[in-house]
């Protein structure tokens, strides 16, 4: 296959019909949390997957999702719970299908100054791995899709000059860990102006998309040998990329920065019956989602309640990136299959409850006053050049 082609830029909202419309207010342009379903489709471990074992259904002319009755309680519910989102990405939707409708709006607003998030949700085996950070020639997922757009459109750039620099974080059981540089120590902190950070994050630059791909490509195989070491399977573990994007145009700058989310199995401790060490690991893994869950839940209410980021590593680490003050989307995965019907309404509540969270994305911009001032006065003097030659000759 070919290089993966950047398609042109799209309308802010091309084939959604937001809750609240956008306007201009004086916090910033409102809008809200995006969501998009993907639904993956059967895997050889879906044993017997076939008729009457499909947990949803979906109507793409009135954009329904419907959630089928099982078996042996089929005349009970003669109302099917339903859902509506944003979009729904049905079993045969395509990785650049993901990417149109979750990614590149997101990579878009990145590049014009906004803090923008795409995040993976939903219980383990569900596609969040594959639709964010898959790697195989032509199934690409959102983050190489990301390089490669974010490099296309700062290659046909000629007024704007693009730096792109890039992190890779790790939480597992509540500590977190830079995947670009395992040894060392990261602390999440807080700074009044620019909010929440990590502090002594590796951060890499990269000038082109085989730049970029080696490092996601080192961070992953750390991403590895951490999780054996400490005998789990990355889907116990949140990865965060995070991508800062600079873009410069004359004396003016806006700092863009990516969070492409990879979060934990959002599955029960009951159901994967851990025990021991495992047990630990599910009871942080849960706990640092239900605290996430508890965040979306106060930024949904609207009310002035201050949600609980500090609570979890997780949630402090993203509070930039889903406190309200970014271009979010939510990528909620789910299993077809009626067995895992439970884990998909847990996912689908997740969402829907989402799409109630306000955002007031404001463009992260800075002039440089030095420059500024360095040119307008140099266009002063040669305003005044003719003026003075003319007085020298009087
Ligand atoms: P998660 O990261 O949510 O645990 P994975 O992304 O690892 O789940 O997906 C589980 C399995 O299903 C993998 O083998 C993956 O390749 C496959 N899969 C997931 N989504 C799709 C899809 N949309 N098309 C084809 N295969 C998929
Ligand atoms: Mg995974």
């Amino acid at each position: 296959t070919g290089p993966i082609r950047s398609r042109s830029r799209p309308q802010a909202s091309a084939g959604m019909a937001p809750k609240r419309s956008s306007s201009v207010k004086g916090g910033g342009e409102e809008d809200r949390v995006r969501v998009v379903v993907r639904i993956r489709p059967p895997v050889r471990k879906d044993e017997k997957f076939g008729e009457g074992s499909e947990s949803l259904q979906y109507d793409k002319e009135r954009n329904l999702l419907f959630l089928l009755a099982k078996e042996d309680d089929k005349e009970k519910s003669a109302d099917p719970k339903q859902f509506v989102f944003d979009r729904v990405l049905w079993k045969d939707s395509q990785q650049a299908d993901a990417w149109d409708a979750a990614g590149m709006p997101v990579v878009n607003a990145v590049m014009q100054g906004y803090t923008g998030c795409v995040m993976c949700y939903g219980q383990t085996g569900a596609g969040k791995s594959f639709t964010l950070a898959n790697e195989s020639a032509g199934q690409e997922g959102v983050m190489i899709r990301a390089f490669h757009h974010i490099f296309d459109t700062a290659a046909a750039e000629r007024e704007l000059k693009y730096e792109v620099s890039i992190s890779y974080q790790q939480i597992y059981l509540d500590s977190i860990t830079d995947l670009l540089n395992p040894g060392g120590t990261v602390e999440i902190r807080e700074d009044p102006k620019s909010g929440v950070y990590v502090d002594g994050a590796k951060w890499m630059p990269a000038t082109t998309v085989q730049d970029a791909l080696k490092i996601l490509g080192k961070g992953n195989s750390n991403r590895a040998t951490a999780s054996t070491k400490m005998n789990s399977a990355s889907s116990r573990s949140h990865a965060a990329l995070i991508v800062r994007i600079t873009t410069t145009g004359g004396v003016r700058t806006l700092s863009g920065m990516l969070y492409l989310v990879d979060l934990a199995g959002s599955e029960r401790i009951k159901k994967s019956g851990v025990e021991g060490a495992g047990l630990d690991e599910a009871k942080a893994i849960n706990q640092s989602l239900t605290t996430l869950g508890r965040c979306i839940e106060v930024l949904a209410s609207n009310k002035k309640e201050k949600p609980p980021f500090r609570e979890s590593k997780l949630t402090r680490l993203l509070s930039n990136a889903i406190g309200g003050g970014a271009k979010t989307t939510l990528i909620i995965c789910c299993a077809p299959t009626m067995t895992d019907q439970q884990e998909t309404v847990g996912s689908l509540d997740f969402g829907q409850q989402a799409m109630n969270v306000v955002v007031r994305a404001k463009v992260n911009a800075s002039t440089d006053y030095g420059s500024l001032t360095a040119s307008l006065l140099s266009q002063r003097d040669m305003k005044q050049k003719p003026i003075r030659e003319m007085e020298a000759r009087v």
